[in-house]
């Protein structure tokens, strides 16, 4: 078990033991530190209950045709080049398609989705979605009448909105996000806010789509104090949703996507103090994060249900683009490696890009594997290790806030057999 060094107010230092694999928090004597019958009860509930699968590049993973989460690729371009979209890497593996494939794609889907009223969600993705917008008028009618029960989303840089195209989706119960870093865009790329007509139409957006449309935002070096970016966002918007997409992860080792380790050592230390005095949970998703925390170690979930956080190596998520390409996920193009089959032959369909958690022992070994889930299933090298690092000082603000809510201590300490990476590049910035 890890050890947590734990301070009371009274200023004495106790240690608690916790297991990343049980969520199982004991004191020196080996009994449950958390108390199962106080008000933490109400935390508790149903964990799942179906095991991961360990996807490797030797083992891949399959899919089924019982697709809960269906995510469509309309296409990567962007009238967009933000510093560190994952995307921009993959523009020129995308498979171009036209409103003959959305047809073609609907005349098709039939033969190869089973259940379609157990379909639960339906994204709509781009590069920027709502250049596709013709393909988007063909597609969605008939996608509400073949999946009854799904809720649509969109996440959009929303500077192609209309009135007409807000309306629609509108008529059509879609949720939206738009992607914006706040007081960070700036740093980021363009920013629609600056510009009066686009600000008119994202305003006329909110208010049309409001409780379901929110701000969505990315921790980066340049923008990760969480109560700033809220309350920049409420200026403009008072009482609107403030979403954060997590923190910025390497893909290209862009020096805007790279935090330095003092600024996540101080990152993390302000999130914590955010989410215990409740000004961070002014946003759902730190509120809904920092609950799934405190939830983890009261139910003492086992890591054996714990797939990656995405979901994209769950069966029953699919990513797939308008000529049935199916992905890794949505964010990469089907031209080269991370086509991984094709809807007509998906039995054959192999996950064999990516790597679970489980295969790697920094993730076997870590303190936040419960609420980090082993960052993005499919890098490797210095981008993982540097995504694993924030995502490392990221989950401790929550695991620290969680600790904090459930024994009244705040940790100032960790240690055990914690494997952290080392970076290849750049033997200065080793951690722990
Ligand atoms: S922080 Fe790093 S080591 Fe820990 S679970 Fe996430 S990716 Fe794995
Ligand atoms: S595999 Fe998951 S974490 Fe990685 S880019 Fe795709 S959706 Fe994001």
């Amino acid at each position: 078990m890890l050890r947590l060094e734990m301070l009371s107010r009274d200023g004495d230092v106790i240690p608690l033991f916790y297991s990343q694999h049980t969520s199982q928090l004991l004191d020196q004597q080996g009994f449950r530190a958390v108390d199962m019958s106080d008000d933490a009860l109400l935390e508790r509930g149903a964990t799942p209950s179906r095991p991961f699968v360990a996807v490797d590049y030797d083992q891949p993973g399959r899919k089924v045709r019982e697709v809960k989460k269906l995510k469509i690729q309309l296409g990567l371009g962007c009238n967009y080049s933000c510093a560190y979209c994952l995307q921009a890497q993959q523009v020129g593996n995308a498979a171009a398609s036209s409103t003959r494939d959305a047809s073609e794609f609907l005349e098709n889907i039939d033969g190869w989705i089973a259940e379609p009223e157990g379909m639960e969600k339906v994204e709509l993705w781009g590069g920027e979605p709502l250049l596709y917008w013709k393909k988007i008028e063909i597609l969605v009618p008939a996608l509400k009448r073949k999946f009854p029960n799904a809720k649509f989303s969109i996440i959009t840089n929303g500077s192609l909105f209309t009135r007409e195209i807000i309306d629609q989706l509108k008529g059509w119960d879609f949720s939206v996000a738009m992607s914006h870093d706040g007081p960070g865009q700036g740093g980021r790329g363009d920013d629609p806010f600056e510009d009066p007509h686009k600000f008119v139409m994202i305003q006329y957006a909110q208010r049309t789509f409001h409780p379901r449309f929110s701000f969505n935002a990315v921790l980066t070096p340049r923008s990760h104090d969480v109560n700033a970016i809220i309350d920049w966002f409420r200026d403009y918007f008072p009482g609107c949703n403030v979403g954060f997409e997590g923190v910025v992860h390497s893909y290209a080792s862009d020096p805007s996507s790279i935090f330095s380790m003092e600024q996540l050592g101080t990152f993390s230390e302000a999130l914590s103090r955010q989410l215990v005095d409740g000004s961070a949970l002014r946003s759902l998703q730190m509120h809904d994060k920092l609950r799934r925390a405190v939830r983890s170690m009261v139910n003492e979930q086992s890591s054996d249900v714990l797939f990656q956080k995405c979901g994209m190596d769950m069966p029953e998520y699919l990513a797939v683009d308008l000529k049935g390409n199916v992905t890794t996920c949505q964010n990469v193009g089907a031209i080269g490696s991370h086509k991984i089959g094709h809807v007509s032959d998906f039995d054959n369909i192999a996950l064999n890009t990516s790597r679970h958690w489980s295969k790697r022992p920094e993730c076997q070994s870590c303190p936040v594997l419960q609420l980090c889930q082993g960052a993005c299933m499919y890098q490797g090298g210095d981008n993982w290790r540097h995504s694993c690092n924030a995502e490392f000082f990221y989950n401790l603000a929550f695991f620290r806030a969680a600790l904090f809510i459930l024994t009244g201590r705040w940790m100032v300490g960790f240690g055990g057999d914690i494997v952290r990476p080392t970076l290849k590049k750049d033997r200065n910035v080793e951690v722990c």
